[in-house]
């Protein structure tokens, strides 16, 4: 890169991941939170990224309290899809009343509810009780057996119990699913991949303390490897201190060719694979 880009424009006018106006392939957005984004206009924010050549967008719903508005959203956009699930953060708000809305929703609009989450294990904050979390977790891991549908898991400092639940529940999961921006051990890194999980990573490989994310993109197998946001959280650099929205994302792609040493397009290609084939196969 010539000189630091002010905006995103900038960069773009001096990155080879674009051209004539558009990025060089298609790339989905596995994950954001549209419904958390302040002070965009998400008809503004859908034509860009339409224009940028963002194929599809998943927007996540992290309790009952989004689930209404994150429906809404994908509602109002074709190439938006969505996922419905509890937060560990929020596993003590959860009721089982949200498993049955998910349920109904499963059967009568199949086609843009690509996943259940996002749910998990977070024991950094301990925003739940870690029982909740468990219970809560293990709850919607059957759920998704049940509906046949992939997972969006959050793990954060939970290593161990994660790699317990995932050695218990993979195996019988028709669809596995993602560990999202990942950044956990590269042991639980290694499993998940083993037991047919994709890694998501974001904005978070780009900063300058996180070796130990590179490493796990670095072991990672390409094909196994997802690309996301997680706006409005997690603005990659040198854009840092901004709020995230999904038009970074190419950002995130750049870094991943770069640290397993693949050609751009290449690495594009398989990534794209890997959507289609976690949530919409
Ligand atoms: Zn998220």
């Amino acid at each position: 890169m010539a000189k630091k880009p002010k905006t995103i424009q900038e960069y773009f006018d001096q990155s080879l991941i674009y051209d004539n106006g558009k990025l060089i392939a298609p790339m989905t957005e596995t994950h954001c939170h549209l419904d958390m984004l302040k002070d965009v206009n998400l008809d503004e924010l859908q034509n860009e990224l339409e224009s940028l050549g963002i194929s599809r967008i998943i927007t996540i719903a992290t309790s009952n309290k989004n689930f209404s508005r994150v429906q809404e959203i994908q509602n109002s956009f074709p190439n938006t899809y969505f996922t419905l699930g509890t937060h560990p953060h929020e596993a003590k708000d959860f009721h089982e009343n949200d498993l049955s809305h998910i349920r109904e929703v499963a059967k009568s609009d199949s086609s843009k509810l690509v996943a259940v989450g996002e749910i998990g294990l977070d024991y950094y904050y301990d925003f739940s009780p870690r029982e909740k979390q468990i219970e809560v977790f293990k709850k919607y891991l059957e759920l998704s057996i049940e509906l046949n549908l992939p997972v969006v898991i959050h793990t954060r400092d939970a290593d161990e119990d994660m790699a317990q639940i995932l050695k218990e529940y993979g195996p019988q999961m028709p669809k596995k699913g993602v560990v999202h921006s990942f950044s956990s051990g590269l042991e639980l890194g290694a499993l998940a991949a083993k037991l047919g999980f994709f890694l998501g990573f974001n904005g978070m490989i780009t900063f300058k303390n996180a070796d130990l994310v590179r490493q796990a993109v670095n072991q990672t197998p390409i094909n196994q490897i997802l690309v996301e946001t997680d706006s409005p959280f997690l603005t990659p650099h040198p854009f840092r201190g901004q709020q995230n929205t999904p038009t970074y994302i190419p950002l995130v792609m750049e870094k991943i060719a770069e640290i397993k040493n693949i050609p751009l397009r290449e690495c594009m290609a398989s990534i794209e694979k890997n959507a289609t084939k976690c949530f919409f196969s």
